[in-house]
This record gives structure tokens, sequence and C-alpha cells, in this order.
């Protein structure tokens, strides 16, 4: 199944992706993950993202559209995948439609997640990420049981430098400019479902299960 799940930042794409990959066997390839470890690991690539990413702006489509495009050719990619960030503008959706046309293969799916602007700061402003192995906790909403320590593995917690507050009110701007237009885009597409994305967690993962199910049957 080849899955896209498109919302503002902080609506818990990164967190749903992980469950809902897992559910469904499939790799889970998030854009701003692989920024993330190529600007920790110093390499060029990091390099480039770096400062778009510092002031929450869209990295220039030929970097994304490159590093992405080779993500989706490696091995694990062939039965499937679900893609977290990505697209982020409407030059990228196309893009990978032409992509996908080429390979002969097409999406199943953009899920949605719907929340609002209040809710995606008071998740961004407590979102605390493993530095080991990348899971993502909140202080208050899903805290650990250490404060700053990960309960998964051990890992160092930490905060993001894009989820400082003048960061996350840039980051809902270019969303709405630039991202909230593949609603529509999809929409034409005729694989749009959105879902509502308040309320717990696990419920948030059911939802977009059986919202998949119903979507392929
Ligand atoms: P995104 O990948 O869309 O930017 P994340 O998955 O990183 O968003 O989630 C942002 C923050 O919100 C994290 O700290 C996460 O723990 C928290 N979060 C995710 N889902 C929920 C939820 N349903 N209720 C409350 N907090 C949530
Ligand atoms: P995220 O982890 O999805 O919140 O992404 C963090 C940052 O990585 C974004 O603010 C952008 O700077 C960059 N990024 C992630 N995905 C993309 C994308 N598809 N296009 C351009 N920039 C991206």
């Amino acid at each position: 199944m080849r899955v896209v799940l498109v919302g503002p930042p902080g609506a818990g794409k990164g967190t749903q992706a992980q469950f809902i990959a897992s559910h469904l066997a499939i790799p889970k390839i998030s854009t701003g993950d692989i920024f993330r470890f190529n600007v920790s690991t110093g390499t060029e690539l990091g390099r480039q993202a770096k400062a778009f990413m510092d002031r929450g702006d869209l990295v220039p489509d030929e970097v994304t559209i490159a590093m992405v495009h080779s993500r989706l050719q490696e091995t694990d990619a062939q039965a499937g995948f679900l893609l977290d960030g990505f697209p982020r503008n409407v030059p990228q959706a196309e893009t990978l439609k032409k992509i996908l046309i080429e390979w002969e293969i097409r999406l199943d799916i953009v899920l949605e997640l719907v929340v609002d602007d209040d809710e995606v700061v008071r998740r961004l402003s407590g979102r605390r990420t493993c530095r080991r192995c990348g899971h993502v906790w909140h202080v208050l909403f899903d805290p650990p049981a250490r404060p700053e320590t990960c309960d998964d593995c051990g890992g160092e917690l930490f905060q993001r430098d894009d989820d400082r507050e003048e960061t996350i009110r840039h980051r809902l701007d270019v969303y709405q400019q630039q991202t909230a237009p593949l609603i529509s885009f999809y929409a034409d597409e005729g694989i749009l479902l959105g879902i509502d994305a308040t309320g717990p967690v696990e419920e948030i993962t059911d939802r977009s299960l059986s919202a998949l199910r119903r979507f392929i049957c």
C-alpha cells in the first residue's frame, strides 16, 4: 500500500506514521527525519538543508525531490511506503505523480490529519524527540517516566530547534500558503481522506486504520 500523510506541523503525522507503518508492514519515510539525520551527521545534504529548516522554511524542491526519488528506489519501499512530510507543495506532488506514473504505480490514499492551530502550538511547544531512536514524546500529553530520557531506549531527549514559538507560527504560515493547496489537489485526484486528529493517540491510530481499510475495500 502507498500512503501519504498530510497535515500541519504538530498534527501527529510522525506519531501516527510509526504505528500505521508498522501495522501495514511498510517503511515510514519521513523527509524531516532524513534531513535531521543529515544535519546531525554533517553531510552535504544536511549542510544544504539546515538554514531552511532553522527558519521553518521548506528546503528547495530540487534537493528534496532528489532525496525522495532515491529513497523510494530502495528495496524496502518496493512493496509500499508511507510518506510523512512529503509532498509539501503542489510542485512536489506533481513531480511525485510523474515519477510514480513512470514506475507504473500509484498512490492508494492521502490521509489528512485535521487539527486546529491552537492544538498545534500546544503539541509542538511540548514536543521532545529521542536523540538515539527518534521516538517522539510530549512533556504533558505523552510524558516519559523520567524527564529528558526516552522510555524506549534510554536515549537523551531534545527539543527541536524549529519548535520555538516564533518558528512554529512561521511554519503554520508556510503550511497554509504552500502545503494546504495539496488538500484540493488530492481531493481532485479522488484519493483524499480527512480524519479528526484530536483525542488520544490510540484512537487516532484506530480511526486511521479503519479509514484506510474502508478506502481500499
Ligand atoms: P508532526 O509529525 O505532524 O509534526 P508529531 O507526531 O511529532 O507531529 O506530534 C507533535 C507532538 O504532539 C509530539 O510531542 C507528540 O507527542 C504530540 N502528539 C501527537 N499526537 C497527539 C495527540 N493525539 N494528542 C496529544 N498530543 C499528541
Ligand atoms: P518535519 O519534520 O516534517 O516537521 O520537517 C522539518 C523541516 O524539514 C521542515 O520545516 C522543512 O524545513 C524540512 N522539510 C521536511 N520535509 C520537507 C519537504 N517535503 N519539502 C521541503 N522541506 C521539507
